[in-house]
């Protein structure tokens, strides 16, 4: 068994909740309203796997599979930017871009093939300078939830649902990485969907998460996060920002 690694948020707050950091092998799942900072969280996570250990990250490189075209090189850059704050380097922004692979999905079997073929490329790069250590879906369920509409659907999305979680979690055994998923919940009750601060996707995401993150805005630039049954973890909440730098306190 291989020792599990852990990459800062940039938040030691949010780093404090999850015990330290975001761990490898296993799922993070994080869910929240629209504008909570999902994609924000994942972007800064692309940015940190790829440091020292000595600063929070594994000397990695990302891969993400984008389903709704949030994705921005831009942003990288500004955070990779932040990072002279952290620590008085020459940080460049395409020394970090060049290691994140970003693949957009374009329906849910996309998204299913993509997550084996970033096992493919994952596989070419184990014993490069930067190995795969994350791999990012935003969102994980935006797709089967766009698709899969109405009650007699339902199971065949969950089984889908299931067969993709089933192989980002052999991906996260296999290379040692950090899966790192998002998934939207609504602000007011839907009854589709249920409890609005319970996950879509429900129970299927429930078992296989290892660590599950509700985000909800705060005041300004203010974010909470809330771990909610984690196995390891006590349950908590954590208050971070989201800068033009960056996560930070
Ligand atoms: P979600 O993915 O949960 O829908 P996002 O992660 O896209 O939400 O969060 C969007 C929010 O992140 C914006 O409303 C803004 O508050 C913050 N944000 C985005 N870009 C920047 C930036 N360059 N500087 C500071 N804050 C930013
Ligand atoms: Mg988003």
């Amino acid at each position: 068994r291989k020792l599990v690694g852990k990459i800062t948020t940039g938040s030691r707050n949010f780093d404090e909740l999850l015990g330290g950091g975001m761990e490898t092998q296993a799922i993070v799942e994080l869910y929240g309203e629209f504008g909570s900072g999902k994609t924000q969280v994942a972007h800064q996570l692309a940015v940190n796997v790829q440091l020292p250990p000595e600063l929070g990250g594994l000397n990695g490189s990302a891969i993400i599979i984008d389903t709704e075209n949030t994705f921005r090189p831009e942003r990288i850059s500004q955070m990779v930017m932040g990072l002279r704050a952290i620590d008085d380097r020459e940080w460049r922004p395409e020394d970090f871009l060049k290691n994140i692979h970003v693949a957009r999905a374009y329906n849910s079997n996309h998204q299913i093939l993509l997550a084996e073929s970033a096992m493919e490329l994952a596989e070419s790069l184990r014993e490069t300078e930067h190995p795969v250590r994350l791999l990012i879906v935003d969102s994980v369920t935006a797709h089967f939830r766009a698709e899969y509409v109405g009650r007699g659907t339902l199971a065949d999305r969950q089984q889908k649902l299931n067969k993709h979680l089933h192989d980002l979690m052999r991906f996260a055994d296999l290379n040692n990485a950090l899966i790192l998923v998002t998934n939207q919940v609504m602000a007011k009750p839907d009854t589709f969907f249920g409890d609005p601060t319970k996950p879509v996707g429900g129970h299927v995401l429930g078992h296989t998460a290892t660590f599950r993150v509700y985000l909800r805005k705060s005041k300004g630039d203010k974010r909470i996060a809330r771990l909610v049954d984690s196995p390891s973890m006590p349950d908590g909440e954590a208050v971070f920002s989201v800068t033009m730098e960056g996560l930070r306190d």
